[in-house]
């Protein structure tokens, strides 16, 4: 079972010992509270092996430091009633979006709650600045007048970053290059900003909120109208690499001959699997980005049914390849993916078994993502959280 537990390793050097097991500690049930929007006293002994008093002085800390509350148990309860923890609903980070044609804002608790979204349309691609300003003024906006207290920022973007150095390496759709996003905002917002990319970010959601939950083992690809994101989650962790790029499983090479892609190469798996080819094969009747389910079952043409059984073949070699890489529990499908897979989900189903290696496929579960507008603002909350679950009450 997956719960992201980012406690550090117990580092020598740096306080007492008791004080980097203490902050360890505060770290898991900070990190339990939180992915199981709640847990009783009971449950939290239960899944820490820690006793009921450490339990409760570590809760009485945890609320003592704004992060968490103390309900009454259930009525009704079997045996001696237990307080039910729960994340301080008023702690909240500023979740953030950038695309081609909008900047996404939101105010998200702990939990996975989304408090707030907009989206605020932008009439050109964005430059870092505008987006900086576009989240200064409406973020301020959001939090005014609210006992909402932003302990972070997540920015979940649509390309390459270096998360340690908080920078973009290359965003093709933004046309962002070596852009640094995480200190201009930082200075903008006065608070702590993390990046990632927005395939990691919405992984991390689905693996904690949505499709992927309680797995720790997972393959993740989202199909939108800029491409396919892909992202890992092995072992419980998002898969990274040596430069921190790893799971661009968009750009793996689906056939020689193919088209070319935007990355420079030719026939990557989304140049195939791809939503403007869908559209191509529409026809005049197009598709409407706000329901491609519905606009695809709709349609009776012939040639987009070609075009989608194409599709879903394809999509199901690289999922046969996927499945022997990373052995994974679940293959979540979000974005025009998820409408491949409800209009062709016996084609591909079958399609996979006959192209996977029998024994790792023998387990797989293929499932659509379920988190839909919130999946970009919960993950980058996720994002921001992460110095907070780490280091609860800052004694790091
Ligand atoms: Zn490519």
């Amino acid at each position: 079972m997956v719960e992201h537990t980012p406690g550090r390793p117990l580092a020598a050097g740096r306080g007492s010992r008791n004080e980097a097991t203490r902050r360890h500690n505060l770290s898991t049930l900070l990190s339990l509270v939180h992915h199981r929007q709640g847990v009783s006293r009971a449950d939290l002994t239960r899944a820490t092996g820690l006793n009921r008093s450490t339990i409760g002085v570590l809760v009485a800390d945890l609320v003592a430091g704004g992060l968490v509350r103390e309900t009454a148990p259930a009525t009704g309860a079997v045996g001696r009633p237990s307080p039910i923890v729960v994340p301080d609903p008023d702690v909240v980070t500023i979740a953030i979006n950038p695309d081609v044609d909008a900047i996404v804002v939101g105010i998200v608790g702990m939990g996975g709650v989304v408090h707030a979204r907009e989206r605020v349309p932008m009439a050109n691609l964005p430059t870092v600045e505008q987006m900086v300003d576009v989240v200064r003024v409406h973020s301020a906006d959001m939090l005014d007048g609210t006992p909402w207290r932003a302990v972070g920022a997540g920015v979940a973007i649509p390309g390459l970053v270096r998360v340690r150095a908080g920078e973009v390496a290359r965003a093709p759709h933004l046309l962002w290059r070596d852009e640094p996003i995480a200190e201009p905002l930082r200075r903008a917002l006065g608070v702590p900003v993390a990046v990632d990319n927005d395939a990691n970010a919405g992984l991390v959601a689905e693996s904690l909120f949505g499709a992927g939950r309680g797995r720790s083992n997972l393959v993740y690809l989202n199909g939108s109208v800029s491409g396919i994101g892909g992202s890992v989650l092995n072992d419980g962790a998002v898969l990274r690499g040596s430069d921190g790029f790893a799971g661009e499983l968009g750009h793996t090479l689906a056939r020689s001959d193919g088209e070319q892609c935007h990355c420079g190469r030719t026939g990557c798996l989304e140049t195939e699997v791809n939503l403007q080819r869908l559209e191509r094969a529409a026809g005049a009747a197009g598709i409407d980005h706000a329901d491609v389910e519905g606009s695809l079952s709709r349609s009776e043409s012939a040639v987009l049914g070609a075009e989608l059984d194409h599709q879903v073949d394809t999509l199901a070699r690289a999922m046969a390849s996927f499945v022997s890489v990373f052995n994974p529990e679940v293959i979540v499908l979000g974005g025009f993916l998820s409408a491949l897979h409800a209009l062709r989900g016996d084609r591909l189903a079958a399609a996979l078994e006959d192209l996977a290696f029998a024994p790792l496929a023998d387990n797989l579960d293929v499932v659509r993502a379920e988190l839909g507008d919130e999946l970009l603002m919960v993950g980058a909350a996720e994002i921001a959280f992460g110095d907070l679950l780490a280091d609860p009450l800052g004694t790091g």
